[in-house]
């Protein structure tokens, strides 16, 4: 590359002996520009991006070169759209000018709520107030989502980002309860249900009449079985016709059951803590199973409930540390919200008539 631009090859030689240059060139790959000033082959100065906020700068001195990290500043620019759902979410988006990426951010913040294959109803619509990235005056990706609202069949959900200090993002109503369950649903990405919870099922190798207290979710063999909720592994090990099986204990006296994995997660072992969406294993077909699966169990107070139907609890709401911060930064992004919300009604007044 370089000796297609008859660069001097000391010059060469000399800046990559320079620590930033090192990591800088070790990481090469196709595709991948370096700006070099040169005065016939005397190379002056070299700059390549290293990724969205840095790169790399070596200039010429007297008696070599020097290298820097410097700041790629980005700028985040306040974006808002509104949709109405005709027939799905997803082309609901296209209409609203809305990304695939901000579209499925929306739905991955309602989705504890509302289910967009089967809530959803003609007319049901929603605002959403998000982050572009912009760079040197050029657009370079959307963001995350600040807030969004959501009518829904007549019922209005919202949400509201927050940022703690350790930069970690979540999503509250305006009262500051959390919009995600301390459950996942489902805690594996399935294929599809194999076996429903049915307490009267014959048994599909034993051919017996037992009761089957969880849900199989069929999936290929080695997919990540996500913890449900916040919790710690009580058990770890093989039970006979579970296979391996991890037990979690969560609070309110529920337990979560996960057998037949093919293999455990290494962080997750006896006596620690896992947080919710955390992989603690691995689907498979130990135990007693015709095919892979996940075979989950959902107790509460020892009870077995149906995982799919049992009304899971609301997360934990923001943090008392946080909760005055929050409301306060809450207040002007739905004046915002509303602001939005009436110059669309207006709009779509005045287009009809
Ligand atoms: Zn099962």
């Amino acid at each position: 590359m370089f000796r297609q631009n008859s660069l001097d090859i000391g010059h060469l030689m000399a800046i990559a002996q320079l620590d930033e240059a090192k990591r800088r060139f070790r990481r090469i790959k196709p595709g991948d520009v370096f700006e070099v000033t040169h005065d016939a082959g005397e190379i002056i100065s070299l700059y390549s991006k290293l990724d969205l906020t840095s790169a790399l700068q070596i200039d010429r001195l007297d008696d070599g070169f020097t290298a820097k990290i410097i700041d790629r500043p980005i700028e985040i620019r306040k974006r808002h759209a509104y949709g109405v759902i005709e027939s799905s979410l997803f082309e609901s988006a296209a209409q609203a000018g809305l990304s695939d990426r901000t579209i499925m951010n929306v739905a991955g913040i309602f989705a504890w709520d509302v289910d967009f294959i089967l809530d959803i109803r003609s007319g049901d619509n929603y605002y959403v107030q998000y982050e572009e990235i912009w760079q040197d005056g050029e657009f370079v990706t959307d963001g995350e989502i600040i807030a969004a609202e959501f009518n829904n069949n007549g019922r209005q959900i919202q949400a509201i980002r927050f940022k703690d200090k350790e930069n970690v993002t979540d999503y509250f109503t305006p009262d500051g309860d959390s919009v995600r369950k301390a459950f996942i649903r489902a805690p594996v990405d399935f294929t599809r249900i194999s076996s429903n919870f049915n307490p009267k099922r014959r048994h599909p190798i034993l051919n017996t009449i037992r009761a089957h207290r969880g849900v199989d979710y069929a999936a290929p063999r080695g997919t990540p079985i996500k913890a449900a909720g916040d919790g710690k592994v009580i058990f770890r090990g093989t039970k006979s016709g579970y296979g391996k099986v991890v037990i979690l204990q969560h609070g309110g006296n529920i337990t979560t059951l996960y057998a037949h994995m093919s293999s455990y997660a290494a962080k997750a072992r006896v006596g620690t803590r896992v947080r919710q969406g955390q992989t603690i294993g691995y689907v498979g077909m130990t135990g007693l199973a015709t095919a892979n699966h996940l075979h989950y169990e959902y107790r509460l107070n020892g009870v077995h409930r149906n995982p799919r139907t049992v009304a899971l609890p609301d997360a934990e709401p923001i943090n008392a540390e946080y909760r005055q911060q929050f409301l306060a930064e809450a207040a002007p992004i739905l004046e915002e919200l509303e602001n939005f919300k009436k110059t669309q009604v207006a709009s779509i007044a005045f287009s009809a008539q």
